[in-house]
């Protein structure tokens, strides 16, 4: 128990801190997702143990306390917090528990905008005070600087008093601005837009919070008995119709399911709205069936905030690693206690270069926060000072590769450090992981640790021996069985007769990507031609600069390399280019001259075989959606790209459909 007691007292301590550093300063050092992990260990304590509930505990707490410099002014009925709920086993909780007590419900969905809740109250038609949230009980008087909001009317046709709520905060672009603003002035840039929006709106100087350009959504009234509105959905459209700028993207809905549905729809889009959310808001839309609910000390019954999966999380460094890449680049990558960030478990990151590990001062034991937002690879963004423990240790590069031992140098210009010895191990297994790489010889079943295996046990040692492999060589490699085996060496057969372009980029030529390997293969046709190509020649070619033309001649003419080509020749690899060339495409009259964008997994084929056929039959294939894309062919879990091709009215294809235009035009 005393050690029980002494953890509860930990927990108010660093919960006091964190709020206050969030609500007063607007400056916090953990992300939510930890301020919300500790709270959830208090909560569960509590629950557990009620007589270790305070009355000043962080679990009933609203915000933070008012700040001093702005007059306080007490709320005439308090702004509470909202109960979350992180997953669907929590909103199937409060469903339940709203049906239990109420019977059948309709809820109001809305987006949990992320800013800072104000309250706005107009008299005789005119705007005359506006609140922070403050402790819930008390906020600060921040009149000055709403009026500098736009979106706030000053002035309404309706003679009532009464308070309108909502949540002011920054639009993403100028968040944006005001950051390289800042950067320029050599200031502190802002953590994220909330802070921003909260910061902002508690400038003494209503001049500077006016060039912050905030914004408004508003999503509740005060007093319902004032309006006629029966419900959350009739009190949005009552203030719309006031003049009160609202969130549009909401949504009434019957069941808890359909409520699922909202959330999975704005998980995928929330990154192409203007504006940051970081949930969303679900409401009991009846006012008489909110009033039965009612509150508890902290928040509302009727209502509950599910939070997305947190995108920003802390873990532990427990060591940093370099990994060798096949240019010879050396890379300290984080090893990380794993962590789940915004869904899926995390345990590396790359830390880029020695320069970026000092100028983050992060350590070898520190605690980390790292970020995860979208699809986007995870990052280390810095360290918490607080919590460094006395043994951390500072990281310093190697001098010499931790492959092959040469010295590594750090190129002109250049923060990286590269290890420039051609017969470093770690750089040639890269190289060969990539010359099998689906885009390059696209060798099915030569994975990673085949390959290792093979190199240390000598019977790979270029490239080209991955051709002269036999079935003697696999078959000892650690689960290898004869069919494995065969599909392998059929794949590898098989590999022989790709097009030059594939085994260009295979060779890891540096600076030498995809495209511009089938420019110069559809070009020239076959290596020896490619041989006898000199640097002008190859930079009068539009999409060829100088620095690729000048890397691909300088590979080309080295000793070895020729001896590596011939021996590729030697097991008849093609070394010509079979592909369709552009300006003999006939084309198709569907596809001919059209922009398309693919989007979202296919099933049936892969995407790079899916724009081959396209650009076979006539079409341009872009990344991006833009106004003149023509068409978006859609697979599973299309993201932005299909919503703002809805935006733009472009026509959108399933791949179902896509497979059928194949098969008619093919026949
Ligand atoms: P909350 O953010 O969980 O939810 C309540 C708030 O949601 C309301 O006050 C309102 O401002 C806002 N909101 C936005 N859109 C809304 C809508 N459509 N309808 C109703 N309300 C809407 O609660 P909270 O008490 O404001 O803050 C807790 C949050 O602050 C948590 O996410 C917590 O992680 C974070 N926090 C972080 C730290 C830190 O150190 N990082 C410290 C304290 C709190």
């Amino acid at each position: 128990m005393a050690e029980l007691q002494t953890r509860v007292k930990t927990l108010h301590k660093l919960l006091n801190q964190y709020s206050y550093e969030y609500y007063v300063q607007d400056n916090p050092s953990v992300p939510d997702s930890e301020y919300d992990k500790l709270l959830h260990e208090l909560i569960d304590i509590e629950a557990e143990h009620p007589e270790l509930r305070s009355p000043d505990s962080p679990t009933v707490r609203v915000g933070g306390s008012a700040q001093s410099t702005f007059e306080k002014v007490a709320h005439d009925t308090p702004m509470l917090s909202l109960g979350n709920a992180f997953n669907e086993e929590d909103l199937r909780k409060f469903d339940q528990r709203i049906r239990d007590l109420i019977g059948p419900v309709e809820y109001m969905c809305e987006l949990k905008i992320d800013g800072l809740a104000v309250s706005l109250k107009y008299e005789n038609g005119r705007f005359v005070q506006g609140l922070t949230r403050g402790d819930g009980t008390i906020g600060e008087d921040i009149t000055e600087n709403l009026r500098t909001i736009h979106a706030i009317p000053l002035k309404i046709n309706d003679t009532r008093t009464f308070e309108v709520r909502g949540e002011a905060y920054m639009p993403r672009q100028s968040f944006i601005n005001l950051n390289e603003e800042k950067e320029k002035n050599d200031e502190q840039p802002f953590a994220n837009p909330r802070n921003a929006a909260a910061g902002s709106l508690r400038q003494l100087d209503s001049k500077l919070a006016a060039k912050r350009k905030l914004s408004v959504f508003l999503y509740s009234v005060n007093d319902f008995t004032q309006f006629n509105a029966v419900t959350q959905s009739e009190a949005l459209d009552e203030l719309d119709e006031l003049g009160f700028k609202t969130n549009h993207e909401r949504q009434r809905v019957e069941t808890i399911d359909e409520v699922l549905q909202y959330i999975e729809k704005w998980t995928a889009q929330r990154e192409d709205l203007p504006y940051d959310i970081d949930g969303i808001v679900i409401k009991v839309n009846a006012i008489d069936q909110q009033d039965e609910l009612g509150f508890t000390q902290k928040s509302p019954r009727w209502a509950i905030a599910y939070k997305f999966p947190a995108e920003e999380v802390i873990t532990k460094l427990k060591d940093i690693e370099l990994s060798i890449g096949r240019t010879g680049v050396v890379t300290p990558t984080a090893v990380l206690e794993p962590v789940k960030v915004a869904g899926t478990t995390v345990s590396r990151a790359s830390l880029h270069n020695e320069d970026l590990i000092h100028e983050k001062d992060i350590r070898i034991g520190d605690s980390v926060i790292i970020k995860k937002a979208g699809d986007i690879i995870p990052e280390v963004i810095k360290s918490v000072i607080d919590r460094r423990p006395e043994d951390a240790t500072v990281y310093h590069m190697p001098t010499h590769c931790p492959s092959c031992d040469h010295e590594l140098v750090r190129i002109e210009g250049e923060v990286a450090l590269r290890c420039i010895n051609p017969k470093c191990q770690a750089q040639l297994v890269e190289g060969m992981i990539h010359f099998v790489s689906r885009q390059a010889m696209n060798i099915d079943g030569l994975g990673t640790k085949i390959i290792q295996q093979l190199y240390e046990n000598e019977k790979i040692k270029d490239v080209a021996d991955i051709f002269y492999l036999t079935a003697e060589d696999l078959l000892p490699l650690e689960r290898m069985g004869e069919k494995k085996v065969n599909n392998l060496l059929t794949a590898i057969e098989n590999a022989k007769s790709n097009s030059l372009e594939q085994l260009l980029f295979g060779l890891g030529i540096r600076h030498l990507g995809v495209k511009a390997s089938r420019v110069i293969a559809e070009k020239y046709g076959s290596i020896d031609k490619l041989f006898e190509v000199t640097e002008e020649e190859f930079t009068s070619i539009h999409d060829i600069g100088h620095k690729l033309a000048q890397s691909v001649v300088t590979y080309l003419e080295n000793e070895d390399i020729r001896a590596l080509i011939d021996k590729l020749k030697a097991k008849n690899v093609n070394m010509l280019y079979k592909g369709v060339k552009v300006s003999e495409v006939e084309g198709h009259p569907e596809f001919n001259d059209k922009t398309i964008v693919l989007t979202g997994k296919l099933q049936q084929m892969t995407r790079s075989e899916a724009s081959k056929w396209l650009e076979n039959h006539g079409a341009k294939v872009t990344s991006s959606v833009t106004k003149s894309t023509d068409l978006v062919i859609a697979g599973e879990d299309a993201g932005s790209k299909l919503t703002k091709a809805e935006k733009f009215g472009t026509e959108v294809w399933s791949e179902e459909e896509f497979m059928n235009k194949q098969k008619e035009i093919e026949g």
